[in-house]
């Protein structure tokens, strides 16, 4: 992924807001690349646009060579809000992003039972989302959007909504994944801890107009549990580097 000089403004009807300001950034295919800072500093703005939701203003994004024109089956998206379809069961949610892409009859069944059995939901195929907790819901939604194999996973706060423990849970199964896929993730979350936990690399944004102001390498080892891997002193000495950096930008003035 490469973008250059991107720029966006959002016209209200009580004048602009201008949400990006000049952001580059690279991102390594098979890289994984959090996206942290203040709140309102163009986060979900820039992911939008990632994801060819939205269109900037200025500047170009490119992905894989080719311009970014609308959404594309290579990017899958993944929202705070899960948005699962509410009619649809577990297993007909999963199914729909591989039904529209014409995969197979016998091809859909295969993929979705082994993503049931990956996100851990064997018995509640049949179940309908309003009949399942938020972890499970967004599990649901991750699953949904794997099951087209997207190249490229956009991240907005995917576990803003979960219980701390959930959302401990769910990271380490993201992280799994992403060891055993080597997927491009662009996540974008307001958690330090998160972010340091689970990237290679965290990009922190300044206040609105947000521009990339700071870029730091997470060297963590993290091939043991949980567990070994925060109570390491490099991971909580950079957490700390991260999180004094968000606090910097957030304490300074907008202009
Ligand atoms: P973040 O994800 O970092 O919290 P957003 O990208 O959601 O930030 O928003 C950046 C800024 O743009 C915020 O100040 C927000 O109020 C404003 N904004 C977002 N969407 C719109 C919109 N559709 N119209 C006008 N302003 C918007």
């Amino acid at each position: 992924i490469c973008v250059k000089n991107l720029n966006k403004r959002y016209r209200a009807r009580d004048g602009d807001v201008p949400a990006l300001a000049d952001v580059n950034i690279d991102v390594a295919e098979g890289e994984f690349v959090t996206i942290v800072g203040p709140s309102g500093c163009g986060k979900s703005t820039l992911l939008y646009i990632l994801g060819g939701f939205i269109g900037a203003d200025a500047g170009t994004i490119e992905v894989n060579g080719k311009s970014v024109t609308g959404p594309g089956v290579d990017r899958g998206v993944v929202f705070q809000e899960y948005a699962l379809f509410p009619w649809l069961t577990v297993t007909q949610n999963i199914r729909y992003g591989l039904e529209m892409n014409g995969t197979s009859r016998q091809r859909c069944e295969e993929t979705v039972a082994r993503l049931v059995r990956t996100i851990g939901l064997q018995g509640f195929e049949h179940r309908f989302p309003r009949e399942l907790s938020g972890g499970m819901k967004q599990r649901v939604a991750i699953a949904r959007t794997l099951a087209y194999d997207p190249k490229i996973l956009l991240l907005d706060e995917p576990f803003g909504a979960l219980d701390a423990l959930t959302r401990e849970g769910m990271q380490d199964e993201l992280l799994r994944l992403w060891q055993a896929t080597r997927k491009t993730v662009v996540m974008v979350t307001h958690d330090v801890n998160e972010a340091v936990y689970l990237s290679e690399r965290v990009l922190v944004m300044s206040q609105r107009p947000g521009r990339i102001v700071q870029e730091f390498q997470v060297a963590i080892d993290r091939t043991g549990e949980r567990d070994v891997t925060v109570l390491n002193d490099d991971f909580n000495q950079l957490r700390n580097e991260v999180w004094l950096a968000v606090r910097k930008q957030a304490a300074a003035r907008s202009m």
